[in-house]
């Protein structure tokens, strides 16, 4: 039996850059300081450097990324925001908390990401808080079309980077394009930390300052609450300490996510497949994702191969049935783009860790299918 190939290998990619993060750990844990410290005050200064923004809020994860910096932008409270539904229910988890609802907008067959006809549809036909715009699997959106759309309505733009960390199109990075832009570092991400983490970048001081008055209780200063809707969702100093640890190898690491992507998609050959075209510097590899006319087919044949995949994501969001919250939703919605993926996506093995060699086993493996 061939050894495993994993669709993602932590334990691999921590030893890249074990000696560095060791320090880094030591480091905090002799600072006496575990909680908004100067660990997280440099990383936000370096993350907001490497992302090209004047600002960097870090949080406690991706999700109250969203949520705090949808609340910086204005949303609210019965206030509706455009989303995708074949990005994982964070957004939408978010917009619960906030207590706004979402607005769905289809998505592209080919780049996966939100349909700009459709979406320029949603906003002649509501009246909306924000946009969220997705930059799924790691491929940066056209920031100018969206803003050109949203910018008309007068509708400010929030681009989830959660696995976009890096990809850049002109020189100008992820998360920098719209009002304000939300990271994750879940371990799994381009950047991930050893826990959670998160944070909001953003051109504007006054969108900084609100986030960092909401992620410690509304305080301004300390134990006065001068912002409502506040609490506590920071980053400890461990994880802001590991993540300016790895932060100078991510360009490097997502130039082999990029490599491994391009293989993929020049070698695999099979006629029930499709992959996504190679991309440039604008894609940051995060999944690898095909398309199969029958995918449960395609993973039990890659599994007897000893490769495993998984599927990004297997319920679209408006498809989700969540007891008791049958009443927080407009539907119901026709995304028969989103419906089409969410049943043929599969997500094969892609990480900067990967050799040639398993990659030329999986290429093998999906073309022999
Ligand atoms: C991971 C992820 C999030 C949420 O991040 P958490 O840190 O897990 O809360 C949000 N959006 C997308 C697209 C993600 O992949």
């Amino acid at each position: 039996m061939a050894e495993q190939i994993p669709v993602n290998d932590l334990r691999r990619h921590a030893r890249v850059s074990e000696k560095e993060v060791s320090a880094s750990v030591g480091r905090v844990l002799g600072s006496g300081r575990y909680v908004l410290g100067e660990e997280c005050e440099f990383f936000e200064k370096e993350f907001a450097e490497f992302c090209g923004t004047a600002h960097c809020v870090g949080v406690a994860n991706g999700t109250d990324a969203i949520e705090l910096g949808l609340r910086a932008l204005g949303a609210g409270p019965g206030g509706r925001v455009a989303t995708v539904a074949n990005a994982g229910p964070y957004t939408t988890t978010a917009l619960t908390a906030l207590g706004a609802r979402p607005v769905f907008v289809d998505v592209d067959h080919e780049t996966r990401l939100m349909d700009l006809a459709h979406l320029k549809q949603v906003l002649d036909e509501h009246v909306l808080d924000a946009v969220v715009v997705t930059h799924l699997y790691g491929l940066l959106h056209d920031m100018e079309t969206v803003l050109d759309l949203a910018n008309r309505a007068g509708v400010p733009v929030l681009e989830d980077c959660a696995q976009a960390h890096g990809a850049r199109r002109d020189g100008r990075r992820a998360g920098s394009f719209g009002a304000a832009a939300s990271f994750s570092f879940f371990p799994t991400k381009n950047l991930g930390a050893l826990g959670d983490g998160g944070a909001v970048v953003t051109g504007s001081a006054e969108v900084a300052e609100r986030v960092r008055r909401l992620r410690q209780y509304g305080w301004e200063p300390k134990y006065r609450v001068a912002t409502a809707g506040g609490r506590n969702s920071r980053l400890d100093e461990v994880q802001a300490a590991v993540l300016r640890a790895r932060l100078p190898l991510l360009d490097g690491w997502n130039r082999r996510r990029r490599e491994i992507a391009a293989r993929y998609s020049r070698e695999i050959r099979g006629a029930r497949v499709t992959c996504p075209p190679v991309y440039g510097e604008e894609f940051a590899a995060h999944l690898y994702v095909v398309v199969s006319d029958d995918r449960e087919a395609l993973r039990a044949h890659l599994a007897r191969a000893s490769i495993l995949t998984d599927v990004h994501y297997p319920v679209a969001d408006h498809r989700q049935a969540v007891p008791g919250r049958a009443g927080d939703r407009d539907v119901p919605v026709a995304l028969p783009v989103t419906d089409a993926l969410t049943a043929s996506v599969l997500t094969l093995p892609c990480f900067p860790e990967l050799t040639d060699e398993e990659v030329t086993r999986v290429i093998s493996a999906v073309g022999a299918w």
